[in-house]
């Protein structure tokens, strides 16, 4: 029996176990209970909240070994943050138990076609921005993944003929008969070591998102990245390639003051002065958000359609959001750049001098790909965080340091050093656990102390 049949073919008598009741978790649950299914819970935290009909009991560690070890559970959904190599997980696999992720499990259930989004930096912007050109354009889609609400919550909605989904690696490595229409992967850069034990291990879990694609399905792939290419090599899909710095016969790519996408032996072009996204790494994300939608629809009615989305489109907050000027000095909230990845995107997209505000929790990553930008182009680098030192000392011989205790010291040193034409920039290249809930508190914290100066 399949995996799908297993769910379908499930009654009260099956048992199910979900290991992690986050957001994801919570979402499953609420599936099981709406299909009259039962389900034990493991979660390092105590669950307070109110849980559904079907929810059993949370299960220590200990107790879900032995229920699995019993032959009791059907199969076991584990969350996008555990790992696999979890004692639970790890168990499961031992035993022969179907181990499902949530966004197969709503893959079984729901018709439309899904649009993946996945890499290192630019998922979300470039999801949302395919699920406003083509809302605009008047084709419905849902929004799902990693951005917002899980996939499996499409599941009890009415159904929808898109649906645009945010995939982090986190979720691809759990690929079973998951297929994607069109499939994207913006980029791999260094990031989440403290799950993968290398760049070519995560790189693996990112190439799931064509693990099942064949020659009925697209791979829209970032061709300047030595990784993505890599993907497109093996991969039995379409492909197209985009880039900033080549131009192709069939592909999409930059040149002078436009986007340029040739697909389907048609050209399509769009100007980058009426596109409100600005920062080259949002020429990449608009590249490859515009081969989708034209994949999809090219009509003249569209086109027009997605010039429009592109003029008012700005982005979300906290990426390179452009947040104050004061005195000929312009303030960027770059706060979700948690790696380097995302930071050398940042610093590559201005040509005035930077005073950068950088450091927080490290996640293990290399900063040492950063030491050129550094020194061309920062001239203040101002460091907070648990990282600061380690950053001071490598990158001591590039820039000016400042070391400083909070946000509002760093605003305000940076305030003092700035003059006329230069560029204030939150851009982290780390988590923010070390002093604030999220990225997002942290953005707003910067935009806080920068209001005040
Ligand atoms: P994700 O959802 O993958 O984290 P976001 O759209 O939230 O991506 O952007 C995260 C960070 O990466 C921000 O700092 C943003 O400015 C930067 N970024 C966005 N798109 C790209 C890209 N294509 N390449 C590199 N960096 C990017």
């Amino acid at each position: 029996m399949n995996n799908k049949d297993l769910i379908n073919n499930a009654s009260s008598q099956n048992s199910f176990l979900i290991v992690g009741f986050g957001m994801t978790g919570k979402a499953i649950a609420r599936f099981l209970d709406n299909k009259n299914l039962f389900y034990y819970v493991v979660d390092k935290t105590d669950i307070i909240e109110k849980t559904g009909p079907g929810f059993k009991k949370q299960l220590s560690e200990k107790a879900a070994h032995e229920l699995l070890a019993s032959s009791q559970i059907t199969s076991v959904f584990p969350s996008p943050g555990v790992s696999l190599q979890h004692p639970v997980v790890t168990t499961a696999a031992k035993h022969m138990i179907p181990i499902i992720g949530e966004l197969e499990l709503a893959s079984f259930y729901l018709l439309g076609d899904f649009i993946a989004v996945t890499g290192t930096n630019g998922k979300s912007t470039t999801a949302m921005l395919i699920n406003a050109l083509l809302e605009d354009a008047g084709m419905a889609n849902r929004l799902c993944g990693n951005i917002g609400e899980p996939l499996i919550n499409a599941v009890n909605e009415p159904p929808t003929p898109f649906y645009v989904i945010e995939e982090s690696s986190y979720q691809l490595e759990l690929v079973g008969s998951l297929t994607h229409r069109i499939a994207i992967c913006l980029n791999v850069t260094e990031d989440h070591f403290d799950r993968y034990n290398n760049i070519q291990e995560y790189a693996l879990a990112k190439q799931n998102i064509i693990k099942n694609s064949d020659q009925n399905h697209w791979f829209i792939f970032n061709d300047d990245d030595p990784y993505c290419q890599r993907m497109s090599w093996d991969s039995h899909t379409q492909n197209i390639p985009y880039s900033l710095v080549k131009i192709y016969d069939q592909g999409s790519y930059s040149q002078q003051d436009e986007l340029i996408i040739k697909i389907k032996d048609k050209t399509f072009i769009f100007q980058l002065s009426e596109c409100a996204l600005t920062g080259l790494h949002n020429h990449e994300n608009m590249l490859a958000s515009l081969t989708t939608v034209l994949l999809i629809n090219s009509t003249p009615e569209a086109i027009e359609s997605y010039k429009r989305t592109l003029k008012t489109f700005t982005g979300l907050n906290h990426r390179m959001q452009k947040v104050h000027s004061h005195k000929g000095v312009f303030y960027y909230d770059d706060s979700k750049a948690t790696n380097v990845g995302a930071v050398i995107m940042a610093l590559a997209s201005f040509d005035k001098p930077i005073i950068l505000i950088a450091g927080g929790k490290e996640k293990n990553c290399d900063f040492s790909p950063l030491k050129g930008l550094i020194k061309n182009k920062v001239k203040k680098l101002i460091l907070l965080g648990d990282a600061k030192e380690k950053m001071a000392k490598l990158f001591k011989d590039d820039a000016e340091i400042i070391l400083v205790k909070d946000m509002k010291e760093a605003v305000s040193q940076a305030s003092k050093e700035a003059c006329e034409g230069d560029v204030v920039l939150l851009s982290p290249a780390c988590a923010s656990f070390d002093q604030y809930k999220n990225f997002e508190e942290r953005g707003y914290d910067f935009q806080q102390c920068v209001k005040n100066i």
